[in-house]
């Protein structure tokens, strides 16, 4: 059985698995969230009308029942991919039933034409920008029977003027609140999905797909931050760490191997470092740490511990065994230094690393 709120989700999410773009699945949600609200405000009524005991009011709420029905035909368009119908849909259903409702029962009395002016606003949420003529002719219809109904009036049928006077008002409130409310809802949900979708580009631009890493322009940003947080004499270091011999994992298992090494190799530092400094991986088979809070010594010994670290964890791909080393070029400075500078330093020593033999570190240190 699912839950309530799976349920909920499943219905709001109705058809995004056919969207393009994280805007448009925004509008698919509008719209699927317009059927709920539009669905719960035609049943509160009902039941308020109920309580009025009024015999035209109940029938007012009665004759909103086909369309009530008729609104999981837009759940069912999105579903099934046919968006811009899905649109038209839910406006022709709401725009029809307070029509109807409008005419055969209410009049303006209880002023059921407001919810005109919440259907001229709402296309623009609802339509792609590119479908600007379907909000463009659904704001002008709306808008205008607004306007007619707000100036002209139109009579509800007698019983309902024996309503009390607080009855009467209270039902205007709603009316009114109920149309507030969506448009708060909307732009709320509005809102949240820009904001996921910018975390989302974000982490998309600053993430290497492979490894999961940060990558290599994130990195710098961040390294920049650093520098600029530590105008002391504190002392940093920036790792560089290049795998040996990377090409004759890819020649001999293939680029598939190289890529599972790459991870291998990414999990391998990242619990290397920890929480404790910064991680990336800046090109092909080069990665970059910088150590932070560290002692002159320390990211001497905690380079060779991760050379022995990576040494000593093989990697397995189709049955066979590879033993992966890489060389480091270390670099000890103070926030005082400039990035490029930093970078150049680390970059020597791991040249004079790979040139010494390879599997190890070698350090400059411009403290
Ligand atoms: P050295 O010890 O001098 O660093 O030798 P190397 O073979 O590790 O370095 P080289 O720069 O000669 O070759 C790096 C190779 O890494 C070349 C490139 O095809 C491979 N490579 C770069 N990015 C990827 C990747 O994302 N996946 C795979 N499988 N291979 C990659
Ligand atoms: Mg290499
Ligand atoms: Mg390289």
């Amino acid at each position: 059985m699912p839950s309530l709120s799976s349920l909920f989700l499943k219905l709001l999410t109705l058809g995004c698995q056919h969207c393009s773009s994280k805007t448009l699945e925004r509008k698919v949600i509008q719209v699927n969230l317009g059927v709920m609200v539009s669905a719960a405000t035609i049943l509160i009524f009902d039941v308020l009308f109920y309580l009025t005991g009024n015999w035209t009011v109940f029938y007012s709420g009665l004759i909103q029942t086909p369309f009530l029905l008729l609104l999981p035909l837009v759940w069912w368009l999105n579903h099934s991919g046919r968006f811009f119908l899905a649109r038209w849909a839910i406006f022709i259903i709401v725009m029809s039933d307070t029509a109807v409702t409008l005419f055969l029962a209410q009049g303006t009395i209880f002023l059921i034409h407001y919810y005109f002016l919440l259907f001229a606003i709402i296309p623009a949420a609802f339509f792609e920008i590119a479908q600007w003529r379907s909000s463009a002719l659904l704001f002008i219809a709306n808008l205008s029977l607004y306007c007619f109904f707000q100036i002209n009036g139109w009579p509800s049928l007698p019983e309902i003027y024996e309503l009390q006077a607080q009855q009467l008002n209270l039902l205007r409130v709603i009316m009114v609140g109920s149309s507030v409310f969506t448009i708060i809802l909307l732009l709320l949900i509005s809102e949240r999905y820009s904001e996921l979708n910018e975390i989302y580009l974000e982490r998309l631009a600053n993430t290497d797909p492979l490894t999961s890493l940060n990558n290599r322009r994130h990195f710098i940003d961040n390294f920049q931050q650093i520098l600029l947080k530590q105008l002391d004499q504190q002392q940093l270091a920036l790792a560089i760490i290049d795998i040996d011999h990377f090409k004759r994992i890819n020649d001999t298992g293939g680029h598939d191997a190289g890529d599972e090494a790459l991870k291998h190799v990414s999990h391998l530092l990242k619990e290397h470092i920890g929480d404790s400094g910064l991680l990336a991986r800046v090109g092909g088979e080069e990665f970059a740490m910088v150590y932070i809070d560290t002692e002159s010594a320390t990211p001497i010994n905690r380079a060779n511990t991760l050379l022995l670290k990576l040494e000593n964890s093989p990697f397995y791909y189709a049955d066979q065994k590879y033993k992966i080393t890489a060389s480091i070029g270390l670099c000890i400075f103070t926030g005082q230094h400039n990035l490029d500078h930093v970078i150049k330093e680390a970059d020597d020593a791991l040249y004079s690393a790979k040139s010494r033999g390879r599997n190890r570190q070698e350090t400059r240190n411009i403290a």
